[in-house]
């Protein structure tokens, strides 16, 4: 039976979600998107908008009205309104395991509790609590706004005493957590999948290169020992076994000096760091999301050739209109997201270059850095 699918933000998951919905117009006969910015990224693929705030409750209610299934490209959406529209709308994953993971704290303490490996962590209610927290961690450490937090913005690198005010001011009333600083050696993540059926799936593990906090570059196969990459699928099973409701899961880890695995966030939804999958795999995260929450079979998450995904980051020094990018090379298949006004590391697309030729990892780096001065915004 076809669907009609409403998506809480229509950036640019949101479109390629609706992208991957255009493909199965056996099972989705209609995307609508619930986003603030008119004509946003998933409305330019022709998928239907309410403009509205994501936490806007009568959009919520319309978008619930409208659709079958209700999912979401976001995690700040309001839990407790969703939960009230279940009666109209399947909601996948559930908004009980939103609410969980939309606070990094409960994230944190609900892995905790099922004996996953996170770094060590403790909730936050005045400044007392940093500097006790910052005398059982020692420095640096991390004081971090539980919720809506993206691309690092949340975080505050506490260095030394003397920074201790500053970094409690910077968030004024957010609700905080403070974390100790992992060294670690390397960032990882798993895109794992549920079905509704409980079928479970996960991605091969990718590596993940940050700048600024923001995800720059994602090389699959991460480039780890066997045994860590056992590891850390391992780990990403466990939390997928815990952790209820249908859907794609970006599961975020740091691979820790002696090699160990700890989780740093999951994002309930389709994950930048697998953008790869696009083209590097037998199915894509967004094909496995609309898979899952349709209450189809889990699609093959073979990965079919090294790929390396680079992310199109708007240019540090400009604010404004740009021309829209392209990258003729061959294997390089590039996807700008449409967006008009480039801001400072605004994530305005990204491209997949894949090895067809048993290029290795190493190759497509090596290939990687003759054209990154042709993917700048
Ligand atoms: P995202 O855009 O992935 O949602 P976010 O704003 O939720 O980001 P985090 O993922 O918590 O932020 O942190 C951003 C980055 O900061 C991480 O990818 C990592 O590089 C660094 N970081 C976060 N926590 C720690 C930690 N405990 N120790 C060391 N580095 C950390
Ligand atoms: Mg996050
Ligand atoms: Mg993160």
């Amino acid at each position: 039976m076809t669907k009609i699918l409403g998506i809480i933000g229509g950036g640019q998951l949101g479109m390629m979600i609706a992208e991957a919905a255009k493909k199965m117009p056996e099972n989705v006969s209609k995307i609508i998107v619930l986003d603030p910015t008119e004509n946003c990224p998933a409305a330019q693929v022709g998928a239907e908008q309410i403009v509205a705030d994501f936490k806007d409750k009568n959009a919520i209610i319309e978008l619930s009205e409208k659709s079958d299934i209700i999912t979401y490209e976001i995690e700040s959406g309001d839990s407790e309104v969703l939960k009230s529209v279940e009666k109209n709308a399947e909601i996948n994953p559930s908004p009980e395991t939103l609410h969980t993971i939309q606070d990094k704290f409960l994230q944190k303490t609900f892995l905790k509790e099922h004996g996953i490996p996170v770094p060590e962590f403790i909730e936050i209610s005045n400044i007392d609590d940093v500097k006790e927290g910052l005398k059982k961690f020692g420095y640096p450490a991390l004081l971090k706004a539980r919720r809506d937090a993206y691309d690092g913005r949340g975080n505050f690198k506490v260095d030394s005493e003397d920074m201790v005010q500053t970094a409690y001011d910077y968030f004024k009333d957010q609700k905080l957590m403070l974390e100790k600083f992992v060294p670690f050696k390397m960032e990882v993540s798993v895109i794992a999948a549920r079905n509704t059926k409980g079928e479970i799936k996960t991605f091969p593990l990718v590596e993940n290169i940050h700048e600024e906090n923001i995800l720059r570059e994602t090389i699959a196969p991460a480039r780890v020992s066997e045994e860590i990459t056992k590891n850390a699928e391992k780990i990403a099973s466990q939390t997928m076994d815990v952790l209820k409701g249908a859907g794609v899961f970006g599961i975020e880890m740091f691979v820790t000096r002696d090699d160990q695995i700890v989780i740093n966030e999951i994002a309930p939804r389709v994950h930048n760091s697998g953008h790869h999958t696009l083209e590097s795999s037998e199915t894509s995260q967004f094909e496995q999301h609309l898979r899952a929450i349709l209450g189809l079979d889990l699609g093959s998450t073979k990965l079919l050739r090294p790929t390396i995904m680079y992310n199109i980051l708007g240019t540090k020094t400009f604010e404004g209109e740009y021309k829209p990018l392209e990258i003729p090379e061959e294997n390089l298949f590039l996807k700008m997201y449409g967006k008009k006004i480039s801001k400072p590391m605004r994530k305005l697309g990204h491209f997949n270059l894949i090895s067809t030729n048993n290029e290795s990892v190493e190759d497509l780096l090596k290939k990687l850095e003759s054209i990154k001065p042709r993917a700048a915004v």
